[in-house]
């Protein structure tokens, strides 16, 4: 399927079956005739200007009922039964899906080789709290029905919750570097701690939060809910990628049995090294599946160290189809512009592939990060809660990362049990009002 195919179908998204026929993507007035909406391309996809930094938008962005676009003009007109719109929303849209913008500008990373969100399109036109993609499709069916079209809108409210955490660490004091570093900090009770919990249960670990975890994330209802465990197997050479996980050691095959009783899955939490390096992706994800005795399906990178958009590439060679790495690190909102799961568009290829990408609501230490949002506890919710109502309204998919250490702080383990509620009480209500 061409990219410009899937992504007007994916802008119709329940309609597309009857709809898709009726909208046209065409400069030759010629055609226009054959469609009830015709989008008027703007050159974006025109050899020369494609993958050049003469096709990057400029700001400030033109807007349609409030709803910025990145390319063509807020106008439309009709022509004959056609109604011709100058928005060119299937170049806007694909600009935000693909990660266009990474490829375009390479030299633009962090110290972990990251696109910083802070220079993504929808930071700097101050829209990146919204899944503007998904409000193009609001738009699209609003002119289809302006043309005579009937066509529903898709009931909102959110769809499906991903209740998701990486476990960089599974615990403080089971090895004897923290009990070390307990040592040093000369705090009796801390002390006491650390040994009790090395020589006895793992269970007594500060970040051995998982029992804790899986219970707030048991007050979402179950039809609802996917709970995801992203396990970091492999080595890696970086500092990053410490301390390395033993998954075939005890541990682990404790958390393990918890996990599988509980009904929550594993997913492969590719190494820090495998964001330089994404050819390691297999070979971590096989380790694994050997440790956790089944097949892994999803994926998400360490650091959400995703670095070069075709990177996505490995994944598919390793035999993943699931990615939910895609949310910046330094900002929490929609780094593909939608709160839908979509096909990952290779933007180097301009192939729609077979990886689905399950985009990332937010991550908890984004929100309080001295060197990402700093925000306090009572803003944070506030920005969260906004997210999920956008989500809401867009009828899309919510995925939270929390860690297991994260919530062994007091700020997390105050604010994501409110999340959790906020979410749970308004799960069943439409507008998540
Ligand atoms: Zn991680």
């Amino acid at each position: 399927m061409s990219p410009i195919d899937y992504i007007i179908q994916f802008l119709l998204g329940e309609s597309a079956g009857a709809c898709r026929p009726l909208v046209g993507y065409t400069s030759d007035a010629a055609q226009w005739g054959r469609y009830r909406v015709v989008m008027v391309p703007s050159g974006f996809f025109r050899d020369g200007v494609y993958g050049t930094v003469a096709s990057l938008p400029a700001l400030p962005l033109p807007a349609w009922e409030g709803v910025p676009f990145l390319f063509g003009e807020p106008r439309a007109e009709q022509v004959g039964g056609t109604l011709v719109v100058y928005a060119d929303l299937v170049a806007s849209a694909y600009f935000l899906l693909s990660r266009y913008e990474e490829m375009v500008r390479r030299g633009v990373r962090d110290v972990h080789g990251r696109f910083p969100g802070r220079e993504s399109v929808p930071a700097r036109g101050g829209f990146i709290h919204r899944p503007v993609v998904d409000e193009y499709g609001i738009l699209l069916r609003g002119w289809l029905r302006q043309a005579g079209v009937e066509v529903d809108e898709p009931l909102a409210g959110i769809r499906r919750v991903y209740l998701t955490h990486d476990v960089d660490s599974l615990a403080h004091y089971r090895r004897l570097r923290g009990v070390a570093g307990a040592l040093l900090r000369h705090r009796p009770e801390e002390v006491w701690q650390a040994v009790r919990t090395y020589v006895g249960r793992l269970e007594s670990d500060p970040w051995y939060t998982f029992p804790w975890l899986l219970e707030q994330d048991g007050r979402i209802d179950a039809v609802r809910r996917e709970v995801l465990f992203f396990v970091k197997p492999g080595g890696g050479d970086s500092r990053e990628d410490q301390p390395h996980s033993h998954v075939r050691g005890g541990d682990f095959r404790r958390l393990f049995r918890l996990l599988r009783e509980s009904g929550a899955m594993v997913g492969l939490h590719a190494s820090y090294e495998a964001g330089r390096r994404p050819e390691l992706v297999a070979r971590e994800k096989a380790l694994l599946e050997v440790a956790w005795g089944g097949s892994i399906a999803c994926n998400r990178h360490h650091y959400l160290d995703t670095r070069e958009p075709e990177h996505m590439q490995a994944l598919l060679d390793a035999g993943i189809g699931h990615d939910f790495t895609l949310g910046y690190a330094d900002v929490a909102g929609f780094r593909l512009g939608t709160c839908r799961a979509v096909r990952w568009i290779n933007p180097a290829t301009r192939q729609v592939t077979g990886l689905v990408l399950h985009p990332l609501t937010v991550m908890d230490g984004t929100l309080d990060g001295e060197q990402y949002m700093g925000l306090d506890e009572e803003t944070a919710f506030g920005y969260v809660a906004e997210l999920l109502v956008q989500t809401a309204r867009c009828g899309g998919d919510v995925c939270l990362l929390w860690h297991n250490t994260s919530v062994a702080r007091p700020y997390h383990r105050q604010l994501y049990p409110k999340i959790i509620e906020y979410l749970a009480d308004r799960l069943g209500l439409g507008g998540c009002e």
